[in-house]
Order: C-alpha cells, then structure tokens, then sequence
C-alpha cells in the first residue's frame, strides 16, 4: 500500500542529479515537487515517470536566484503543507580562470548555489520547525572542499554552501530538523559532458564518473527515516577524488 512520506521539493529537477533525486525520493514515498528554471519538458517527463511508477509529483518552474519568483511559487503549496523533504541542488558552473571570469559570471554562479539556498531553505524550514520534522540535503561539490584550479567562482559557491549547511543543522536540530550536506566528485551529467574525460578519468581512483543515481541513493537515505541520528554532515560521494 502506499504511505505518502510528505511532500519533498527538489530544485534543479529537470535534469542530471536533480533528476535522479526526484525519482528516488518518489521511491521512498514522497510526493514529488520537481523544479525547474527553463527546461518544461524535460520536469514534466521527470513527473510522468514518477506517475507511471505509482508515485506522485508536479513540475515546478521558477529560477532559484529570484526571491520573489520562489516565494509566488512555493508558498501557496506548503503554507498548508510543509515540506517534509528539500533538496537544495539547483547549480550551475562557469569555469574560467579567476582573472577572466566576469562578475555577471560570478553572481550567476554564486547566487544559484547559495541565493537559491537562502530562497528555498528559509520557506521551507519555518513549517519544518513548526512540524517539527523535515530534511534538508544540500548538493555541494568536491570543489566546495579541495578547491579545483579555473572553479574559484564555483568553489566559493559550494564552499559556502557547506558553511551555511552546517550552521543552519545547528539552529534546527532541536526541533528535529536534519540538514546535511552531500559532495559529488564527478557526475556523468551535462554539466561535465564537454569536460576531458581522459583527463578527469586519471583523477578519479575507481576509474570512472558516478551515475546521477550513486549521488541520488545518499540523498535519499539522507531523507529517510533509516537516518535518524546524522545532521550537519558533508559526506562526499566522489568514487576516491578527496
Ligand atoms: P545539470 O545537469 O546541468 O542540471 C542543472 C539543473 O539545475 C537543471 O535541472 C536546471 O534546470 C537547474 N537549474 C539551473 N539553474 C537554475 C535556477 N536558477 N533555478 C532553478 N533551477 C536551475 O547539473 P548537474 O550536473 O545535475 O548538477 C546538479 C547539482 O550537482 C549542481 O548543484 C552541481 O553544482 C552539483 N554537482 C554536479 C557535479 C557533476 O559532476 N555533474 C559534481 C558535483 C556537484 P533547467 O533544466 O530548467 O535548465
């Protein structure tokens, strides 16, 4: 029979990890709020495969970076209903070299991983504390921990993320909220489709980039009740990249 675990909102869904954390989290029992910024489409296959598998879910469009947009989409799903589960995974990358990259780079890829952070998390935590339940799992990068020459924009980005993860696991675990913090090495997605994979290969010691679905199986472990007891946790997921 199908017990509903809640509803669980995942940003980025449309594609890659995002994608693959919408369909786990379905298979676990949550229903699904899949968002995306441009690609439709792509969310409303992510909902039919979610449907056709027994499960529930809807597209969800708005951009991450703007406050205003989030709110007008969100509130009025989850001011009756909290969320039970948010998956902070919207993000981008602009590589360049620190001295090339533009500011309008920078901000682009700063204010999704950390703005679209604030926008999303403190909607969706004010029902969690007053639940008293939720999960939050943030996606990082091994770049937010080791740093990775021609990423500076992005390493700020997911370091800072980690920062804030772990700062707000502290300001909720009382009231049974659980915020922790996952780390892909790399993810064979479009974000590294045009990146040298020989290259990339020799970095990684088990030989090979993860599939979406090795980083969705800790996101939703992380939103289970089988873990209970882990908040404020990085826990990175990089086949052997430290
Ligand atoms: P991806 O395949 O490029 O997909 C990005 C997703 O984010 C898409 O669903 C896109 O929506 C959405 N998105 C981008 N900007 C947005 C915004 N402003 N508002 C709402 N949604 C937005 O990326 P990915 O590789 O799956 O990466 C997902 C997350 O994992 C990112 O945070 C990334 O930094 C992190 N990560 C990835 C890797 C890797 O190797 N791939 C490694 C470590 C960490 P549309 O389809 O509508 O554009």
């Amino acid at each position: 029979m199908y017990v509903s675990q809640g509803l669980a909102l995942v940003t980025g869904a449309s594609r890659g990890i995002g994608r693959a954390c919408a369909l786990a989290l379905a298979r676990e029992g949550f229903e699904l709020l899949v968002n995306f910024r441009v690609q439709e489409e792509k969310a409303r296959e992510v909902v039919r495969a979610i449907e056709s598998a027994g499960g529930k879910a809807r597209a969800l469009g708005f951009d991450v970076r703007d406050g205003a947009a989030t709110d007008r989409a969100l509130l009025p799903l989850i001011e009756e209903r909290p969320l039970a589960a948010l998956v902070v995974n919207a993000g981008i990358a602009k590589d360049n070299l620190l001295a090339a990259t533009t500011s309008e780079d920078w901000a682009s890829v700063v204010g999704t991983s950390l703005d679209g952070f604030f926008h999303t998390t403190r909607l969706a935590v004010r029902g969690m504390l007053r639940e008293r339940r939720g999960r939050i799992v943030t996606i990082a990068s091994v770049s937010g921990l080791a740093g990775v020459p021609g990423q500076t924009s992005y390493s700020a980005a997911k370091a800072g993320l980690i920062g804030a993860t772990r700062s707000l696991a502290q300001e909720v675990a009382k009231r049974g909220v659980l915020v922790n913090c996952v780390a892909p090495g790399f993810v064979e997605t479009d974000m590294t489709a045009s990146l040298p994979r020989d290259e990339i290969l020799k970095r990684i010691p088990l030989g090979r980039m993860a599939r979406p679905e090795e980083i969705a199986e800790v996101v939703a472990f992380l939103c289970s009740e089988r873990a209970s007891y882990i908040t404020g946790a990085v826990i990175p997921v990089t086949g052997g990249v430290l």
